[in-house]
This record gives structure tokens, C-alpha cells and sequence, in this order.
């Protein structure tokens, strides 16, 4: 009778603390895993591979997740893939790692530096890196589908794992939904995804419940002109004066045209023309990056860049038949924007897993892009949250001396950094597909 009331006692204790429990032996396993996910990140590491040929990126991800139960889709929009894993009835979540690595020679010395090189997709060999960290997304996911498999009487529906190709390109995500992802394997309740963050420190969980990143559009902008000698400019065109002059009104569509208060950004970041310093050559080639905060600057940058380089042509006397073409690129990003609810919903379940102290607070110090609303912009949108996971040691951060993404020294502290990824990460889908 005595042992009786003693034994409910310590189950009423347990029952009580059922989120601290869960926590701390969430962290102790994937402690337990950290092992395992260092040797498949060293790994990835050193064998990174560019965007659109992650061919054994994929692989790997692939045999991970089968080896865990996943039924595994492979080969959406190239080496994109699917790992699923249905757990009875319920909501389906899908969580996204991007695998590309960046043509830059990696100079960290770390003893599992990347010496790889491969044949871009125009045929010229690059050195490759994993200098923005989708290695340490690659190891996270599979570190959160080994605790998903063990707490699978924890939560209920399907789990779609997504390996996603060329978010550098940002045209990997496009590719995936263009190529039939959702009508193959089904369309998801509830989108995830996660970055790792050299600004932050390693291992703190950063994320606001609006906009996370900017959109981002690629403009091509043909000068064209008919052509004359150097000595004689007033028998043609200068299509390098007129560039110019575009170079430079492009700037005062941000200062002038968009509201101070508003972030825009317009950047030249190719001007190509001429061939010797005696010949006006007859076309100049602008490439621009423009960024926006909103759907609604976005949509009034790039009218504004049209009018503005065939307006400035057009003052400079060239013909109406050769007015510059202004070719907006087709893969331009959207802004990446988390759905407030389910923002604070999951924030609610990683603060009581891991505590207040596992957060810093978000903000906005650029106008970096994303391909992942490609993903989740669908008709109707899919709710999803996007956060990021500090990747530099706080010493290193301390002492200023740390390298940005898709720097040759770019390196991220795997230790905490994956521990809190997967931590945050399988929190976060244990709180979508909990069981009621
Ligand atoms: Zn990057
Ligand atoms: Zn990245």
C-alpha cells in the first residue's frame, strides 16, 4: 500500500513535468547522436558539390533516410528528393535542407577542408565549398529524422524530408515544384526550414514572425547604339556614356522614388562593354540585383529600372527601333515571410524545450535572399517558418575576427550549432504533429 502511494506519487511528479522531462532527454539523445552527425558532416564537408550537381549529396541524404524507414522520391527537379515517412493519420509537415555548395576555393585549414573541384554547368572546372553552410542543413535533417523515428509515439502524420538542390542558383525550389514535387508526394500542412548563421552566436535560435529575408531579382539591361570611331561620337551612340548615366538614375529610383523609410536596393553589379579605347562600341551590358521588403517596392523597382534605362537611352537620341531591352530574369526570389501563428507556436515549443536563453533577437542587418517561398507561395500558400541557427564560436565572434558566408574562411562551430538545429528543429515538428 505504502509503495503503492509512493510509486503514484512519482508518476504524478513525472506527469507534471512532462515538457522538462521530454526536454532534457531530447538533448541528452541527441547528444548521444552528435557523434554520428560530426562524422556525416566532416564528411559533406569536405565533398561539397555545386548547385544542380549534388549528385552525391543526394545520395547520401537518400541512403540515410531510406536506412531510417523513409520511403525515399528521387530525382525531383534534378537531384532534389523526398524522404517520407507516414505515421498514421494526421497533418503532414515538410521540412527543407538546401545541399549546394558555392564555387569558392575554401582557405579555413580545417582538417576537414574542402579540396574539391567540379565542372560547372557551363563546362569550366571551380573549386567548391560549403562556404554558406547548407552542410551543417543536410547533417541537421538527418539528425532530426534519427529523433523523429525514435519519438514515433510522440506524434502522428507524415513527415516529408525535403533535400533541395541550387538554393545559390535560387532556382532549386522552382524546379522541385515545377517538376510535379507536391502532385508526387503529396502537399504538405506546414512547411520548415532552417538556416545556420555566422553574425549569430553558434547554437542560438534566432527568427521573427514576419519577413526574414528580402526578394531578390536578377535585370539584364542591353545598352544598344550603332557603333563609331572613338573620334567620332557624334556619328553613333556611346552606349558606355549611356550605361552609365543608367548606372547612376538607377540610384535615384531608391533615394528618390521609394519611401525613405522603406528598404530598397538596387546594384550594379556588371557593366560590360567596349573592346579598345578607339571604337564606341555598340552594345553595354548591365547586370542588376534588385531587392525588395515588399511584393509592392518590388513590383515598383523593376517598372521603375524599365523607364528609367529607356527613358535615359531615349534623352541620349537614340532611335525608338533601338531602345535598350530590360529583360527581368524569370527566377527572382519572392520575400521569405513566416506566418505569424504558427511562428509564435513554434517559438512557444522551443523556448519551453530548450529555454528563454536558447534565443537572440532577430533582426534584419541585410537584404540577403532565399528560394524557399518558391516552396510554400502555392495556391493556397502553405504555412511555414523559416529560422536561423547561429554557426560562429562566441569567442570568435568577440573577437571580430570571423568570416561572412561564401567567404574562403567561412566556418561554422558544427558542435553547437547542429545540436541546437536539431533541437530546435524536432521540437518544432514534434509541436505540428503532436498527437492531441
Ligand atoms: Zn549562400
Ligand atoms: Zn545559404
Amino acid at each position: 500500500m505504502r509503495l503503492r502511494s509512493f510509486l503514484l506519487a512519482v508518476l504524478v511528479t513525472v506527469w507534471n513535468f512532462p515538457a522538462a522531462a521530454r526536454a532534457s532527454t531530447l538533448a541528452e539523445a541527441i547528444a548521444g547522436d552528435y557523434p554520428y552527425l560530426e562524422s556525416l558532416f566532416k564528411h559533406l564537408h569536405a565533398y561539397p558539390e555545386l548547385s544542380m550537381q549534388e549528385f552525391k549529396t543526394s545520395d547520401r541524404l537518400a541512403a540515410e533516410l531510406q536506412q531510417l524507414g523513409f520511403t525515399v522520391t528521387r530525382g525531383i527537379g534534378n537531384t532534389g528528393l523526398v524522404a517520407t515517412l507516414r505515421n498514421g493519420d494526421g497533418p503532414a509537415l515538410l521540412i527543407r535542407a538546401d545541399m549546394d555548395g558555392l564555387p569558392v576555393q575554401e582557405k579555413t585549414r580545417l582538417d576537414y577542408a574542402s579540396s574539391a573541384r567540379q565542372v560547372n554547368l557551363e563546362g569550366v572546372e571551380m573549386p567548391v565549398m560549403h562556404a554558406c553552410g547548407h552542410d551543417m542543413h543536410v547533417t541537421t535533417l538527418v539528425g532530426v529524422a534519427r529523433r523523429m523515428v525514435e519519438l514515433k509515439n510522440q506524434w502522428h502524420g507524415t513527415l516529408l524530408l525535403l533535400g533541395q538542390p541550387a538554393e545559390e542558383a535560387l532556382g532549386g525550389a522552382r524546379a522541385m515544384v515545377a517538376d510535379g514535387l507536391y502532385e508526387r508526394v503529396g502537399r504538405p500542412d506546414f512547411a520548415l526550414a532552417l538556416h545556420v548563421i555566422a553574425k549569430y552566436p553558434a547554437g542560438k535560435i534566432a527568427f521573427s514572425d514576419g519577413l526574414m529575408y528580402s526578394s531578390a531579382d536578377t535585370v539584364r539591361i542591353n545598352v544598344r547604339t550603332k557603333a563609331t570611331h572613338g573620334a567620332s561620337p557624334h556619328l553613333g551612340h556611346d552606349p558606355v556614356v549611356i550605361g552609365s548615366q543608367i548606372v547612376l538614375a538607377l540610384q535615384n529610383i531608391v533615394t528618390r522614388e521609394i519611401s525613405p523609410i522603406e528598404p530598397a536596393l538596387i546594384t550594379v553589379g556588371a557593366f560590360n562593354a567596349g573592346t579598345a579605347p578607339n571604337v564606341i562600341t555598340d552594345l553595354a551590358r548591365l547586370d542588376v540585383t534588385v531587392r525588395a521588403n515588399s511584393e509592392a517596392t518590388r513590383a515598383k523597382l523593376l517598372k521603375s529600372i524599365e523607364r528609367v534605362a529607356i527613358n535615359t537611352a531615349r534623352a541620349a537620341g537614340v532611335p525608338e527601333d533601338m531602345l535598350p531591352e530590360v529583360i527581368i530574369a524569370p527566377d527572382g526570389a519572392p520575400t521569405t515571410t513566416n506566418d505569424a501563428e504558427l511562428a509564435r507556436r513554434v517559438r512557444d515549443a522551443m523556448e519551453r524545450g530548450m529555454g528563454a536563453d536558447a534565443f537572440v533577437e532577430w533582426h534584419q542587418t541585410d537584404m540577403g535572399a532565399e528560394d524557399f517561398p518558391d516552396l510554400v507561395n502555392t495556391t493556397p500558400p502553405i504555412p511555414s517558418v523559416y529560422f536561423e541557427v547561429g554557426g560562429t564560436a562566441p569567442e570568435q565572434l568577440a573577437s571580430g575576427e570571423w568570416a561572412d558566408h561564401h567567404s574562403p574562411l567561412f566556418r561554422i562551430e558544427p558542435e553547437l550549432s547542429i545540436k541546437a538545429g536539431v533541437e530546435a528543429m524536432t521540437l518544432a515538428a514534434l509541436e505540428l504533429l503532436r498527437k492531441n
